[in-house]
């Protein structure tokens, strides 16, 4: 195999975390293209900084960003907002459960009282660090969302299934892609603390989520997918029974 082959593969098998399904983002934040027949879907949108990272993939797997029919957010905070609006100009549908939709007319937020408090921490601060830099002040809000809801299919590529999850935010959601035995969980459950700035099991946020009580209770909801890749929103896929992750995380 020629260098210039081997390097093609590299980069196109390091984002593939599922079938079909592409991380991208940072180390600390993360966003996925799902694809579908030649149609793709965006879920979470990052930083504004990540926005870059779309085009060249689009283009080395032949496809252009009229081909991203719709964004999903799991949920309506910043770091998974980043450049929402930019698709949604283009012309994505946008989707977003209504008890969220707030959060993203109102971007850009302000650091919220929790954030303040754990900036001790010096991990925690490696984080607040990368977010500004890549753009966290500065998040277009997104107006025109179209709602989901709990047990929802969208028809978007992928088809993901809605599991509404509250409690990192009220609107929070995870996404069940059936087919691939995938399951988005945005903020519900994580692989990466964020205070301590490392890698681990999957958990809870803790200081980040707005009712702790219902998040934990929102596991629930998860329960008995079976076998899934669990890709969040912050730190590397999990693999496994899923109720082995819900039974570490609470
Ligand atoms: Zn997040």
């Amino acid at each position: 195999m020629s260098p210039a082959a081997t390097t093609d593969t590299t980069e196109a098998d390091d984002r593939e975390v599922a079938p079909g399904v592409y991380r991208f983002g940072t180390a600390r934040i993360n966003w996925y293209v799902v694809e579908d027949d030649d149609a793709l879907t965006v879920v979470d949108a990052g930083l504004p900084a990540h926005y870059p990272q779309l085009a060249p993939w689009l283009d080395r797997h032949g496809y252009t960003l009229d081909d991203v029919d719709a964004l999903v957010l799991t949920h309506g905070d910043a770091d998974h907002a980043g450049f929402a609006r930019h698709l949604v100009d283009r012309g994505s549908s946008a989707y977003c459960h209504p008890d969220d939709h707030h959060h993203l007319r109102d971007l850009p937020h302000g650091p919220p009282a929790w954030f303040l408090r754990n900036l001790w921490r010096p991990g925690f601060l490696r984080y607040v660090v990368e977010m500004v830099r890549d753009g966290i002040r500065d998040v277009d809000p997104v107006t025109d969302v179209e709602p989901m809801n709990d047990s929802d299919v969208l028809d978007v590529p992928g088809s993901p299934r809605v599991i509404h999850v509250p409690g990192h935010t009220p609107g929070s959601c995870a996404l069940h892609l059936e087919d691939r035995d995938v399951l988005i969980a945005g903020d519900a459950i994580v692989t990466r603390d964020i205070y301590r700035n490392r890698e681990g099991d999957p958990q809870l946020m803790g200081p980040a989520d707005e009712d702790t009580a219902l998040a934990r209770r929102s596991l629930d909801e998860l329960a008995g997918l079976g076998d899934v890749t669990l890709l969040p929103g912050h730190g590397n896929p999990w693999r496994g029974d899923v109720d082995t992750a819900l039974d570490i995380a609470s």
